[in-house]
């Protein structure tokens, strides 16, 4: 099993007294004899966004530091530990079903340490259910307290009462060790939380405010992901447009000089970010994506809706008109971007000609692709409480249209690449054809074509032969750097 380790120093004390706990896991596994061959092993299963990828990834760099090794397989797990998801109603049924079966794990192995985290346990209702109906949790975590899950863990294996753990603040937590997915593509996370408060959206309730971290340890963890062998590097943030690092020597670090200076790292890697507000989405971020070979030209810009109504009832503050300028001056600078949004159907008060809108803006923004979501609602939010919820099978008939035209468009999209020379990431071995390997170039399409597995990691030039709705396909160009 690949181990990717970034470490950094804690910053704070609270956080550095929290992770002094870590050793006092391993040492009472150590003095159990559950070292080397004996060691006990880690499940975790995750839900939802990248945010929560990442988190994830925080949750296994802590379990390896405590002395457990991963494992694929929950029935042989000695700790398990869920990281939920609260953006739709479908992730939290699906995540409470998946801990309800660990009950019979847990029936089978008493001593099997299970904890449950992420945005859903954030929520006290959802939380107090846990405590309630689900006695075989041994402890909740929320978004804020990562950090708190060692000592957690170690009151779990000493016995102690059951736990759950409700922040009063969402602080930033640096140098939690984390054990990456993969060697070659990593999430950096720059900020969490967020202001915006839009009318359907759980998030800054779950994550709370927006919080940046700070451009050195930003930088830092950038060099160490290249330096550990990362090409492919994600800026990650709840909206990384309000990224504010402050002023460091007279110069503002928003997030297009955050971008030149980790652009500005020694190394051949390609630098994204996600996700973008389109309110925030400044002339200065564009002229970063225009200007930086590093940076990939793919911008993701969730418009949500086409209706002018629809989006001040979302509380989106931005119009279709405003939303249609930015993507103008981002075709402008950078003329052949891949462009691709979020849209909800079947907002409250969605009607047929607010629906006809959002077609007629996915015509003219011409997405390469559209990430399309029915409206669910959330406990707590203002949409949910919104007169005139829209009927599941109107919201579904319109989702098959919207669904159809997207592919339409993606299509005619894709068919550009047909005949170009591509600068693609080789990421791993086809999941289709194990004779072909799978990678990233600009275009967020999969790219599939056929190379040996010893050019897993690196950049390869790829003539793209086919293009497909979901993929391109291609073969390594004669000319390659
Ligand atoms: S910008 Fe809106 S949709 Fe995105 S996380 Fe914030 S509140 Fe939610």
């Amino acid at each position: 099993m690949p181990e990717h380790y970034i470490e950094s120093a804690a910053s704070d004390p609270v956080t550095a007294e929290r992770l002094e706990r870590v050793d006092s896991v391993r040492k009472k596994l150590e003095k159990n004899g559950r070292t080397g061959e004996n060691a006990p092993k880690y499940f975790i299963q995750t839900f939802g966004c990248q945010q929560n990828e990442a988190d994830s990834e925080r949750l296994a760099g802590l379990c390896a530091a405590m002395g457990y090794v991963r494992t694929d397989r929950p029935d042989e797990a000695q700790l398990i530990l869920v990281n939920t998801c609260a953006v739709r109603e479908h992730a939290e049924k699906k995540a409470l079903s998946i801990i309800g079966g660990y009950k019979h794990i847990k029936d089978k192995n008493p001593d099997v340490v299970i904890g449950v985290g992420g945005c859903m346990v954030t929520q006290k209702a959802r939380a107090d259910k846990l405590r309630n109906s689900y006695p075989y949790v041994s402890f909740t975590f929320d978004t804020g307290a990562v950090d708190r899950v060692p000592e957690l863990v170690l009151g779990a294996l000493d016995g102690g009462k059951r736990a759950f753990v409700l922040s009063e603040e969402f602080k930033i937590a640096e140098g939690i060790p984390i054990r990456r997915e993969s060697k070659h593509m990593a999430w950096l996370s720059i900020m969490y939380g967020c202001n915006n408060f839009c009318s359907y959206c759980i998030v800054p309730y779950v994550r709370g405010r927006e919080r940046s971290r700070s451009a050195g340890a930003i930088l830092e963890e950038a060099k160490a992901l290249i330096a550990d062998g990362a090409r492919d590097i994600t800026l990650l943030g709840q909206n990384v447009n309000s990224y504010d690092g402050g002023t460091v020597g007279g110069t503002r670090i928003d997030i297009a000089e955050l971008m030149h200076r980790i652009c500005a790292l020694d190394g051949d890697f390609r630098l994204r970010f996600m996700t973008s507000h389109p309110k925030d989405a400044s002339d200065r971020l564009i002229e970063a994506m225009a200007s930086e070979d590093k940076v990939a030209k793919h911008f993701h810009l969730p418009v949500q809706s086409g209706s002018d109504r629809i989006l001040a009832a979302m509380n989106r503050r931005y119009t279709a008109d405003a939303y249609y300028e930015k993507i103008e001056k981002i075709r402008a600078a950078v003329p052949d971007v891949s462009l691709t949004s979020d849209i909800i159907v079947g907002f409250p008060g969605e009607t047929e000609e607010d629906f006809e809108d959002t077609l007629a803006m996915m015509e003219k923004a011409r997405y390469d692709m559209v990430f399309s979501f029915i409206y669910s609602p959330r406990a707590g939010t203002p949409a949910a409480s919104m007169p005139d919820q829209i009927p599941r099978e109107i919201s579904s008939e319109r989702m098959e249209r919207l669904l159809a035209l997207g592919a339409k468009i993606a299509d005619e999209r894709n068919e550009r690449f047909v005949g170009r020379e591509l600068r693609v990431l080789a990421e791993g071995v086809s999941k289709n054809d194990p004779a072909m390997l799978t990678g990233r170039g600009d275009p967020v399409r999969p790219i599939h074509f056929a190379a040996d597995r010893s050019r897993i990691g690196q950049f390869v030039n790829v003539t793209i032969t086919g293009a497909k709705t979901y993929c391109l396909e291609g073969e390594p160009a004669p000319r390659q750097d």
